[in-house]
């Protein structure tokens, strides 16, 4: 609980004051096969996409709704999670006066979002185990602080953040937490969401980029009160997840046994490769991981990523982030992926 937590004084002005676009697909909902549809100029010949997407998602929401449990009027669904963290910067936070506070080494869209919309980006760099500092994080907070950014698990550590660390950030801050779940399918711990009716200032968001296996289609989704999704709504762009999308998402959760079976058989890969990473012996350490990826510390992160290129593996070298010299990024992949990656570092480690 968080007493202190004002929605009102945290919405932008220009956003409070507007009404959403009414599409034509929001006045007329009522779909029947048999109606003539004459309202959105859309083309009569049959396409199979020639009808715009429904604006409020409901057969997904609703899908949704029930392997999340989260009620729909909780939900918001954007293209990727990208642009669902987009909506928050520009529902909360008042260009070139408001600022936000990350969490680095994190995930970099934070920051873009944050100069996209010319606000401040305050960095609170993690600490032990990258974990947070929560002191210096509320020390940084002042009148202009609209969102905290927690990712957990974290890119690129792969950590989960100490949920008592959370808790006391979400009962002490007076504006909006997001919780970034990208990689929560593959973690221990439980989500967020389940957390919804205590923290009114709580916003999570999940994805179905990564253990969804749906990268491709560009799906995000967020969880709050009914009150921050609504707001959310009225700006979100009326047609921002298209008919394909929605229908392949729908196709993928319904079949959600399938999706539980390819993460508990990456969750053991990614165990496997943990144990063959660590007899590398340019790998001086591999960090615990709650993730599909494991963030590993090399004697020269250059070289090995180049030498890793030339044998026609891609990963991604984390170096430049702070606390992160000389750190590889490498995602779990399918077995023979995995045995080629480490049949590579051990030829590369002999040279
Ligand atoms: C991959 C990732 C996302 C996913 O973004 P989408 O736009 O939904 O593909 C979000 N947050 C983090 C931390 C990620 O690593």
């Amino acid at each position: 609980m968080n007493k202190d937590f004002n929605l009102d004084t945290l919405v932008r002005e220009n956003i409070k004051a507007m009404s959403a676009y009414s599409s034509a697909r929001d006045e007329f909902t009522d779909f029947e096969d048999d109606m003539v549809f004459l309202d959105a100029n859309e083309n009569p010949f049959e396409t199979k996409v020639n009808r715009y997407p429904d604006p409020q998602q409901l057969n997904l929401k609703t899908q949704l709704s029930s392997v999340k449990r989260v009620p729909i009027n909780q939900i918001l669904l954007g293209n990727g999670s990208d642009e669902v963290l987009d909506l928050i910067f520009r529902a909360f936070c008042e260009p070139n006066r408001d600022n936000i506070i990350t969490l680095p080494p994190t995930y970099g869209m934070y920051k873009v979002l944050a100069n996209t919309n010319a606000i401040e980006n305050k960095e609170v760099l993690l600490v032990d185990d990258f974990q947070l500092d929560v002191n210096a994080i509320l020390a940084e907070v002042d009148a202009n602080t609209k969102l905290i950014f927690i990712c957990s698990p974290n890119n690129p550590t792969g950590n989960l953040i100490a949920s008592k660390a959370i808790e006391t950030i979400l009962s002490s801050f007076n504006g909006i937490i997001v919780i970034d779940e990208a990689y929560i399918d593959f973690a221990e711990a439980e989500s967020w969401t389940t957390r919804l009716q205590e923290f009114q200032n709580l916003i999570v968001t999940q994805t179905l980029s990564k253990a969804y296996g749906m990268a491709g289609i560009r799906l995000g989704m967020c969880f709050a009160s009914k009150e921050i999704i609504s707001i959310l709504n009225k700006i979100k762009p009326p047609y921002n997840v298209n008919v394909l999308t929605q229908q392949v998402a729908l196709k993928r959760i319904l079949e959600e046994e399938n999706v539980q079976l390819e993460i508990t058989k990456l969750i053991s890969e990614r165990e496997k490769l943990m144990n063959q990473l660590n007899t590398i012996n340019f790998i001086n350490h591999s960090y615990k991981t709650d993730a599909n990826f494991i963030l590993v510390k090399v004697d020269d992160a250059n070289k090995r990523y180049k030498q890793l290129i030339e044998n026609g593996i891609v990963i991604r070298n984390r170096s430049t982030q702070p606390l992160c010299e000389n750190t590889l990024r490498f995602t779990v992949g399918t077995a023979s992926e995995n045995e080629k990656l480490i049949t590579t570092l051990k030829s590369i480690s002999k040279s």
